[in-house]
């Protein structure tokens, strides 16, 4: 496998990323930091970062760079990356190809499903807003989510009570170990809970993805309890059944409460210079959650105990419960905007669960990836002491480890 880590002499680098220049609908620099190619706004210069503007030239630069054995890191929007202040000998391939096919599959009134299929550069938010205007259903809930739609099914992506996997009908694959482009079945990528086996690998990249969509203009069953409420629907009702609602009011609804906690990219709200939720709801079986809840009642009382959140842990995790990170890392001392003022990475002042950086700490000395990581391991370590309960970052971490 390629490993980000892997030792690799900067000379040869440099002349195997001179060679990428001769690569149509690739453009080559050597002076682009990660700041500016993630939403957390962190992370030093690489080797050399490579824009790709078409799928062919993605699988081309990454198959030279494999057979170099030159370590990359394919990049999207950025925004579920943590990237050291020095990243090493690394080249960042971002892909921009970014074409969007819509159709149906059926003519006129015998169409059956929408099917849109996009290159793995496109903006995902783009996407699901084109979805609804042309009266589609299936990806309303997922509107706002940073980054780009090659990278949904890498972890999944969910919000509000749904998934991609809900509404994904195939993935094209550049399989870097046999150099072979093919189209894929979801079921191949075992996609669960914020993962499939692309994440945290290097076997494949993502060059298009296609999604089979509703015509009829209706959401996907609403199961979030404040999404459903929002929308005048029961929260009990919504929870057992199948209640559907038209997906341009859904969209709006669901960006109105990510706004609300700071989940849409504002360049001007710092709150958003984050990689959204940090760390993945725990998950635990279900022998544990008294352990965990006698903690919480040795900690903050009886009374706030029993309120503790606890979900089934879904499809295929039998015998486990979900756990609600935002409200562990409160009850363990963390409220919203800690460590406070001054301090150049904080919690978003709107919601526990994002890390971001401020720009800068009270004396102005810019943020660094270090902040970052400093307040990730705090966090941890103090749910860990608190509540027994180890808490798994969401996004990808490049030459920094949460565990030090
Ligand atoms: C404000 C905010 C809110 C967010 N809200 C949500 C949310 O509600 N739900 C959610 O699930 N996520 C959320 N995220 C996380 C993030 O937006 C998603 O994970 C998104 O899909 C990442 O896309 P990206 O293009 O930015 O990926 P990047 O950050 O560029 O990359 C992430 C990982 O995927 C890999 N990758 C990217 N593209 C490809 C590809 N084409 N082929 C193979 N590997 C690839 C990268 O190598 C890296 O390992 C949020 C982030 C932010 C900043």
């Amino acid at each position: 496998m390629h490993e980000v880590s892997d030792f690799a002499d900067p000379s040869r680098i440099s002349a195997v990323v001179d060679g990428l220049r001769s690569v149509d609908g690739a453009q080559v620099s050597t002076d682009t930091a990660f700041s500016s190619l993630t939403t957390l706004r962190l992370g030093g210069t690489p080797s050399a970062v490579v824009r790709c503007s078409t799928t062919d030239a993605v699988a081309q630069v990454v198959r030279r760079l494999d057979d170099e054995n030159v370590p990359l890191l394919i990049v999207g929007g950025g925004s579920n990356l943590v990237v050291a202040d020095q990243p090493g000998a690394l080249v960042a391939v971002v892909i921009e190809a970014d074409a969007v096919t819509m159709s149906t599959r059926g003519h006129g009134l015998e169409s059956t499903a929408a099917i849109i299929e996009a290159e793995a550069g496109a903006v995902w938010d783009e996407i699901v807003q084109m979805s609804v205007d042309a009266g589609f259903g299936g990806l309303e809930c997922l509107s706002g989510i940073p980054g780009s739609a090659g990278a949904t099914p890498v972890q999944n992506v969910g919000a509000y009570g749904a998934e991609v996997s809900q509404v994904l009908d195939a993935v094209q694959l550049y399989d870097r170990a046999s150099g072979e482009v093919e189209w894929v079945s979801p079921e191949s990528l075992e996609l669960s809970y914020r993962y499939s086996n692309l994440k945290f690998t290097d076997r494949a990249v993502v060059l298009a993805v296609r999604f089979e969509l509703s015509i009829d203009g209706m959401s996907v069953p609403l199961r979030y309890g404040e999404l459903a409420r929002r929308l005048g629907v029961d929260e009990a009702e919504a929870a057992a059944g199948e209640i559907r609602r038209p997906s341009d009011q859904v969209r709006e609804v669901v960006l109105e409460l990510r706004r609300g906690k700071g989940m849409v990219l504002e360049p001007e709200d710092r709150d958003t210079w984050s990689a959204g939720s940090f760390f993945t709801n725990p998950i635990i079986d279900e022998s544990e959650v008294e352990t965990v809840r006698a903690k919480v009642a040795e900690r903050r009382g009886a009374d706030e105990a029993v309120t503790m959140p606890v979900f089934p842990a879904g499809a295929g995790q039998e015998g486990k419960a979900k756990l609600s990170a935002a409200w562990l890392i409160e009850r363990a001392g963390f409220p919203k905007g800690y460590p406070g003022q001054g301090a150049p990475a904080r919690l978003s002042t709107k919601h526990t669960l994002a890390l971001t950086n401020r720009g800068e700490s009270g004396d102005g000395t810019p943020t660094t990836a270090d902040d970052l990581v400093a307040l990730a391991r705090d966090i941890r370590a103090g749910v860990h002491a608190a509540f027994g309960v180890t808490l798994e970052p969401e996004p990808v971490w490049v030459g920094v480890s949460i565990d030090g």
